[in-house]
């Protein structure tokens, strides 16, 4: 053992497990929890404890959810007939920070990656078309990281929706001011912005 007690030795241990933080920092973090009043550090335990014990997928779109629904497909003034495709749930935080979407989200939960043995059924795709038959979905915006995987996860879906659809949706990506091979999370919000406000039509062969 490190330290004088075994209480700090195991705060410092799982603290240094979270992305970004070092030993050192959670030396840091521990030093300022002590010093501050004992509520301060009750609360944050709770927030993850909460966080971890009580969020699930939203029903709907996949989101991280507190209840069946998430807070995004619950709000009535949220626009129906634009669906934005993301990868994750992480996607959406950043895409929320720009305030500039106003339609909901679907969250596939990755793209269609062979070589790593992810196929169109461990994705939620059936659930997306269904919803874009159901909600009467008029633009679908794939909001995915630009890579090979990307194209070939949006032809499938087109694929597919031709398959089960009458019409298809205007289909839309975001504009390419993000660098090539950049997933949104290292994209600036000024350049994310300008790429959800520029969105691209898809080339859809007839
Ligand atoms: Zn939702």
């Amino acid at each position: 053992m490190k330290y004088s007690s075994r209480l700090i030795e195991k705060a410092v241990e799982n603290l240094s497990r979270l992305p970004g933080v070092g030993r050192k920092s959670a030396m840091r973090i521990v030093q300022f929890l002590l010093r501050q009043d004992p509520h301060v550090g009750e609360k944050i335990g709770q927030a993850l404890i909460d966080l971890v014990q009580q969020t699930r997928y939203c029903r709907r779109c996949h989101n991280i959810a507190d209840g069946p629904e998430c807070d995004i497909c619950a709000d009535p003034r949220r626009e129906v007939h634009q669906l934005c495709v993301v990868k994750s749930f992480y996607d959406i935080m950043f895409i929320e920070e720009t305030g500039l979407f106003q339609g909901r989200y679907h969250v596939l939960g990755g793209v269609i990656a062979p070589m790593e043995g992810v196929g169109p059924h461990d994705l939620h795709i059936a659930d997306l078309i269904r919803r874009v038959q159901e909600e009467q979905v008029q633009e679908l915006i794939f909001a995915l990281s630009p890579t090979d995987n990307e194209a070939l996860t949006i032809e499938y879906i087109i694929q597919q929706m031709r398959r089960t659809l009458d019409r298809l949706p205007m289909v839309t990506t975001l504009s390419r001011g993000l660098n090539y091979h950049l997933d949104l999370e290292y994209a600036d919000e000024m350049t994310l912005s300008l790429a959800l406000k520029s969105r691209i039509p898809y080339p859809i062969e007839s």
